[in-house]
């Protein structure tokens, strides 16, 4: 089976390439001619997902699925949330949101957080949803240099090491967005 996995990151693709068998080959939106990028103006991590898909679906008729991300504060509210990449502003960097975050929870004794992953799915015209949650807190400094977006701050329960410090193949099968990869490939699996 061919599907298109709605979004320009390689490393992305190659993350679920990696995961899959021989029975399924995965394009990016490269290998599509595909540059645009496609928006993210929703207020939900669900229908920013399915925008991404049905732009895709729309344009190229084929199964796609796209995903989106946030990091859920409790302190927060549930912010950043669905405005994680940009939570410190437009062209803020990765450090910019840390700081913010950082500020926004000084004095905070609730730390608790979580990264949530959506994935929408299109497949033979229906659309379908998928999550993957990883629950963990978030710490007064950062620790560790790997990894990207909140992870110096992100320390997973039931681990000593902040997502930046432990492993990268580590981080991929227990992340947020490993689950919610896994949860789409048991469905793709079971011949749906
Ligand atoms: P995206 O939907 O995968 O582009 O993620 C949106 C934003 O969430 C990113 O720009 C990061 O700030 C944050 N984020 C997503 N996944 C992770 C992660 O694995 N670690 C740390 N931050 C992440």
């Amino acid at each position: 089976m061919e599907l298109v996995f709605a979004t320009n990151n390689k490393h992305k693709v190659k993350e679920i390439t990696d995961l899959l068998d021989d029975n399924f080959r995965i394009l990016g939106l490269a290998d599509l001619n595909i540059t645009e990028d496609i928006p993210e103006e929703a207020d939900t991590l669900e229908e920013n997902a399915l925008f991404k898909a049905r732009f895709v679906h729309e344009k190229t008729g084929r199964n796609v699925f796209a995903d989106d991300t946030g990091l859920e504060v409790t302190a927060l509210g549930g912010a950043p949330g669905v405005y994680s990449a940009r939570y410190a502003g437009e062209n803020k960097s990765f450090d910019d949101n840390i700081e913010k975050l950082l500020r926004e929870m000084k004095g905070a004794n609730d730390r608790s957080a979580r990264f949530r992953t959506v994935i929408a799915l299109i497949l033979d015209g229906t659309e379908y949803l998928f999550e993957g949650t990883v629950e963990g807190e978030i710490l007064k400094e950062r620790r560790g240099t790997g990894g990207f977006g909140y992870d110096p701050v992100f320390l997973a329960t039931g681990y000593e090491l902040t997502f930046a410090e432990i492993p990268l193949g580590e981080k991929n099968k227990i992340s947020h967005r490993a689950k919610a990869m896994r949860q789409l490939l048991d469905f793709l699996n079971s011949g749906k």
